[in-house]
């Protein structure tokens, strides 16, 4: 290790209570999505703090995007530090936003308690944890002193927790990721300290709903069940999609390794007239029955292919079974994305949790999605991991926590990687 970065190092770890107070008081602020409560605040808090060290900062509202409305503006917060001569630019990014608290907390979730060596609280660990220990790398790194060249950058951003299109999404639609002025992102989203995730699976939400016909419960054989035919569906997803998905394998290393294939859900079912007044059934035979899918999918796979195999296996039972009527319709959908592991920012968060931690770090992929693909896909920018202090399980439970451990251990592997990108081939 070089001696300056040392230095910076161990000011990191001289910062510790610093870097408890900033999560406490990120956390206290309950940005709540929805509805997307206190973002302003939020973006403000982070804005004001990175001022005092010369950074430039920037509010972009995502006006007309989901949930946004006078009451709840999207605001997000960009802060761009030059430094000393031209360079290339690390970008780290954050959401702001938080999931509700919901039921079974001991703590206060907003109250960011510390205890036993842990930061509790609605954010800790997703992902304000990952936030205030990205802000401290920077701070400190710009406290060094050290002539850097290029430029760093923090964003904190809004509704990544519904799809990120008030955050990340509107801020690359616009140019903010463009390889002009980013070359390298980290998102301290809580993937585990010791491991770099490197992108993550596809998404395809869809509904399906069967027909029927509607008749007396009492003359079922006058009608014909919507539910019956669903019935049929999820009996051909069960012995044939799913067994078939299972055998899929897939570079991505995707954690845990049970979600190292193509996975299928049904999200829920609907069908049916609804109860009476009285709460007792409708006796009637279901017209409709709808099911939401929810197709997880590989980089191996494409998106017309996963759409393709499952309108195959509709048809065939439309050309099988008498009165099968159905109709499909896409609602969401997101392709996977994976950065290249020799690329330089998995390369330099590698050789920072060596340097770090002592040991080497994991690959991991995400087995959800988070903003990466935003940047990934409409910024076009490909040199983006996830790396950040947080355990994932603990991610969206009651009781959140962040180890204060980890917090300064990330925070001094995000300096020690920007240092790094900072300084290749300068
Ligand atoms: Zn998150």
């Amino acid at each position: 290790m070089t001696e300056p970065l040392g230095r910076v190092l161990a000011a990191i770890e001289a910062r510790r209570d610093e870097l408890v107070a900033l999560t406490q008081d990120l956390v206290r602020i309950p940005t709540t999505n929805p509805p997307g409560d206190a973002y302003r605040e939020c973006a403000e808090a982070i804005g004001r703090r990175l001022a005092r060290r010369g950074f430039e900062v920037e509010y972009v509202r995502g006006v007309g995007t989901p949930g946004d409305s006078d009451r709840y503006p999207r605001i997000n917060v960009v802060a761009r530090r030059e430094g000393a001569r031209p360079g290339r630019c690390v970008h780290f990014n954050g959401h702001i936003d938080v999931v509700e608290p919901g039921h079974g907390w001991s703590v206060e979730p907003f109250g960011g308690v510390v205890r036993d060596g842990r930061v509790y609280g609605r954010g800790t660990c997703d992902m304000k944890g990952g936030l205030a220990a990205a802000i401290v790398a920077v701070e400190t790194l710009v406290d060094s002193g050290l002539p850097l060249p290029g430029a760093l950058e923090i964003s904190g951003t809004v509704d990544e927790e519904s799809g990120g299109y008030g955050g990340v999404a509107y801020l690359a639609e616009r140019g903010w990721f463009a390889p002009t002025r980013v070359q390298h992102v980290i998102i301290p989203e809580p993937l585990n300290v010791d491991r770099v995730c490197i992108g993550h699976r596809g998404v395809w939400w869809a509904e399906l709903e069967t027909k029927g016909r509607i008749a007396h419960g009492s003359m079922p054989f006058l009608g014909d069940s919507a539910i019956r035919h669903m019935g049929a569906v999820l009996e051909r997803l069960e012995h044939e999609l799913l067994p078939r998905l299972a055998t899929r394998s897939t570079v991505m290393p995707v954690v845990p390794p049970a979600a190292r294939q193509s996975t299928l859900n049904v999200n829920s079912v609907h069908g049916g007239q609804p109860e009476g007044f009285d709460g007792l059934p409708a006796p009637c035979v279901a017209d409709s029955c709808r099911i939401v899918l929810d197709r997880r999918f590989l980089v191996e796979e494409s998106i017309d292919g996963v759409k393709a195999e499952l309108r195959e296996l509709l048809e065939r039972l439309a050309a099988e079974r008498p009165g099968f009527r159905y109709e499909l319709r896409d609602l969401f959908e997101v392709l996977p994305v994976m950065a290249d592991r020799n690329g330089p920012v998995v390369q330099a968060t590698l050789a920072a949790v060596r340097q770090v931690l002592g040991r080497d770090a994991e690959i991991v992929c995400s087995p959800g999605t988070y903003d990466q693909k935003h940047i990934d896909r409409i910024g076009r920018l490909k040199d983006c991991i996830a790396y950040g202090p947080g355990i994932l399980d603990l991610a969206h439970q009651p009781d959140e926590f962040v180890v204060i451990d980890d917090l300064v251990a990330s925070a001094q592997v995000m300096a020690a990687s920007a240092h790094r990108l900072l300084t290749l081939n300068a």
